[in-house]
Formats: C-alpha cells, sequence, structure tokens
C-alpha cells in the first residue's frame, strides 16, 4: 500500500532494504546457527548513516523522527530480527541521553552512536526485577565527585558489543522506584564488567548478556537529569522505543508472508499448487491483513510521537502489543504454509517462528502492555465523569 512517503523517507527506506538483501540475506542463517554478533552488518548499517536517523544533525544525526526509524527498522527486520534488535537497542540506549541529557553529555555520546562509530544499550532488568523494575537492587551511592555503582543487571542486548550504556540504579535506597536514577556508563570503566552471554531461542544475531558493577566508580557528571527521575526516564524511552519493536514485527511478519506465499505458488500437492486450495489461500489472505493493519498502526503511532505529543504511553502500548502478537501468529502461520519444509532450517521461517517470540516479551511483556493501555483508559475514562 502507498503510505505517501517523502523522497528521503523513501530513500532511507529503499537504503535499509537494500543492506537486507545484499548483506543481511547471505548471512543470516550463518549468524542465527553459529549465535554470532553482527559486526560487519552494524559497519554497514553506519555507512548508510541509518544509526543517526532520530538523532538531531547539531549532534551529527540526520534529524529524522521515530517515523523514519521505524522504516529503517521495519526493513532491516525483513532481513533479519535478531540483527534489527542489535541496531534498534542502540536506539534504545541513546533515546535517553537524547531526551535527558545535558548539552555536554549530548555533544560527548550522540555522535559517536549517529554514526555508528560506538553502539549503545540500555539496562533496567535485573535478576529480581523484570516486569516489576520497581523492585531494581543495583545502587549508585554518591562519594564526592563520583557515583559508585553496586549490582547486575540481566539479560542486556548489546551487553558487551556496546560502548554506552544507559543504566538505572537507586541512589536512595528508601525511596524505592521514587529514588532511582540513570546513569550513563562506558565499557571499561573500572568496577563494570560483563557476565554470561545467553543462549537464546531467537534473535540469536544480538547479544545478551549480563553486566557487573562492583565498586564501579564514575564521575558525577555521568548523572542523567536529576537523581530520583530513573524511572521517569526509564518509561519516556520505553514510550519511545515500543513502536520500534512494533516495526521489527511488522518486517519480520511480511518476510515470513513473503517466504509462505512464494513456497505456496510453486509447491503442488494433488496436481496443483497448494495456494489454490481455499485453506492455504485464506491462511495467506489473514496474514496479509494483519500485517498490513499492524504497519498502519505502527506508521500512524510513530507520526503522531512525532508531534511530540505531551502524553503517549497508550499508543505505544497499543503498537508493541498489536504487531508483536501479529508476528508471532504469522510465523506460526508460514510455518504451517510451508509443512514440513518450513520445520526445517534449511527455509528461513522456523528461524523467523522463533525470532517472533521474542517481540512478545522484551520491552515489556504483552501483559505489561495491556496492564498500561488499561491504566490509561482507567485514567482518561475517570477525567471524563
Ligand atoms: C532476549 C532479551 C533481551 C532483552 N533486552 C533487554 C535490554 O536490552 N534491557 C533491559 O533492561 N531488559 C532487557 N530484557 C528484559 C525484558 O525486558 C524482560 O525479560 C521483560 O520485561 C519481562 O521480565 P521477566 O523476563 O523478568 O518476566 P517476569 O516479570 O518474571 O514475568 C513472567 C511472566 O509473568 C507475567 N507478569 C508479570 N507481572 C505481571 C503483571 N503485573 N500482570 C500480568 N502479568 C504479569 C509476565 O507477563 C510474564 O508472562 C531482555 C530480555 C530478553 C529475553
Amino acid at each position: 500500500m502507498l503510505y505517501s512517503l517523502t523522497e528521503e523517507q523513501e530513500m532511507i527506506k529503499e537504503v535499509a532494504r537494500r543492506i537486507a538483501e545484499e548483506k543481511i540475506l547471505p548471512k543470516r542463517a550463518e549468524l542465527d546457527e553459529k549465535e554470532e554478533f553482527p559486526w560487519d552488518i552494524l559497519k554497514e548499517i553506519a555507512r548508510a548513516d541509518l544509526f543517526g536517523i532520530f538523532i538531531p544533525e547539531e549532534y551529527g544525526g540526520l534529524g529524522f523522527g521515530s517515523f523514519e526509524n521505524a522504516l529503517a527498522v521495519e526493513q532491516i527486520a525483513w532481513g533479519c530480527a535478531g540483527v534489527a534488535t542489535a541496531f534498534a537497542a542502540s536506539g534504545l540506549g541513546a533515546y535517553p541521553i537524547f531526551l535527558f541529557g545535558n548539552e555536554e553529555q549530548k555533544h560527548t555520546y550522540l555522535p559517536p552512536i549517529a554514526k555508528g562509530e560506538k553502539i549503545a544499550a540500555f539496562g533496567l532488568t535485573e535478576p529480581n526485577a523484570g516486569s516489576d523494575a520497581g523492585g531494581i537492587q543495583t545502587t549508585a551511592m554518591k562519594d564526592g565527585e563520583y557515583y559508585v555503582l553496586n549490582g547486575t543487571k540481566q539479560w542486556i542486548t548489546n551487553a558487551g558489543e556496546a560502548d554506552i550504556y544507559v543504566i538505572i540504579a537507586l541512589t536512595d535506597k528508601k525511596k524505592g522506584p521514587r529514588g532511582a536514577s540513570a546513569f550513563i556508563l562506558e565499557k571499561g570503566d573500572p568496577g563494570f564488567s560483563f557476565g554470561k552471554k545467553e543462549k537464546k531461542m531467537g534473535i540469536r544475531a544480538s547479544t545478551t548478556g549480563s553486566l557487573i558493577f562492583e565498586d564501579c566508580r564514575i564521575p558525577k557528571e555521568r548523572l542523567l537529569g536529576k537523581e530520583g527521575m530513573g524511572f521517569f526516564i526509564a518509561l519516556k524511552t520505553l514510550d519511545y522505543a515500543r513502536p520500534g519493536v512494533g516495526a521489527l514485527a511488522v518486517g519480520l511478519a511480511q518476510a515470513a508472508l513473503d517466504e509462505a506465499v512464494k513456497f505456496a505458488r510453486q509447491r503442488k500437492q494433488f496436481g496443483q499448487p497448494i495456494i489454490s486450495f481455499q485453506a492455504v489461500g485464506h491462511m495467506l489472505a489473514d496474514m496479509a491483513t494483519q500485517i498490513e493493519a499492524a504497519r498502519a498502526l505502527i506508521y500512524a503511532v510513530c507520526k503522531y510521537i512525532d508531534t511530540n505529543p505531551k502524553e503517549f504511553a497508550k499508543y505505544a502500548a497499543i503498537a508493541k502489543l498489536f504487531a508483536s502478537d501479529v508476528a508471532m501468529r504469522v510465523t506460526i502461520d508460514a510455518v504451517q504454509v510451508l509443512g514440513g519444509h518450513g520445520y526445517m532450517r534449511d527455509y528461513p521461517v522456523e528461524k523467523m517462528m522463533r525470532d517472533a517470540k521474542i517481540l512478545q516479551i522484551y520491552e515489556g511483556t504483552n501483559q505489561i502492555q495491556r496492564n498500561v493501555i488499561a491504566q490509561v483508559l482507567n485514567k482518561e475514562y475517570g477525567r471524563k465523569k
């Protein structure tokens, strides 16, 4: 469908698509099999300036918004959701600096991220704090001109590969979540090390690991915003990033549909291509319908975010929830359309199905997205009385 893209938006989409076709497709099965981080591909993405899409020009980026970023993420995910996760997670680490950093922090950290010279990561989750992020235990205690961090962050995308990390830690344990603050950490900071790299079901080209802080001493200038703003910063960051997960889901689902239609047109049983059986054709029709609805929703939400509304948590959650559920259903159906072939690693749809599952889990599970939507509805309807 035509979405009236500007010339620049078309160009971003085409550049990302070309990288997906020429650089990602030939390598995705190998990256998945070897669980290898896609440095060569990320360098191609950097050469195309895509890491800086939403970063303002004065900080070395292209100065576009969420919508253009979504266009790029969608196409990269069409190639491989693991590569797209590594790419998008750098944006997740950049958002809090872009949104809450002071001028010095923005000038120091955003240009290398925008150019893809350094990638970023975002660390909120801990062994005892997943959905209940308010339960974090990592501390950052003020000590003169420094903060001293102690604790462990778990399942952090780009752990060990990224150079720049935004971490949420407690500066005042007594206040619970209201005592949390956000900090910029650099790989190589004394007392900052990495734990084991996880072995995952899918998105295996992306690295997931833990961050360990043992008396990690950082200058007090690394605090983002003010003390106590940590959870606000984390929630705003997730609001901006969640439609990106939706875009990733749309790209992945589209790739699964493309494979399913191609196969259904070629595969003959009972003397005819299986696409001519209504049961198969209807599955493909439902897949296409869901994908187009998800794409239209993601584009609309991203365009809304680009108007700088004060509050958009509900729409960010709706976008992530809907599109990730679509990606899960569509990839399962793609495997079904391919039958036994779909179950074999020689065909890409089994990887797509494994990759899709994480989209319903990370950046807040889909149950948590529903909680967010319901909480906002409750507030909105309460106000109307
Ligand atoms: C591959 C991968 C990459 C990740 N990358 C990052 C990253 O870069 N940075 C980062 O900070 N985190 C990251 N995470 C962590 C991710 O955001 C969490 O896994 C996620 O928020 C869920 O937390 P949990 O896994 O601890 O599940 P839990 O919170 O233990 O939840 C278990 C189940 O209970 C349900 N549940 C929990 N509470 C409620 C409730 N109130 N209402 C209804 N249902 C509920 C959940 O939906 C889920 O089904 C990543 C995780 C994975 C697996």
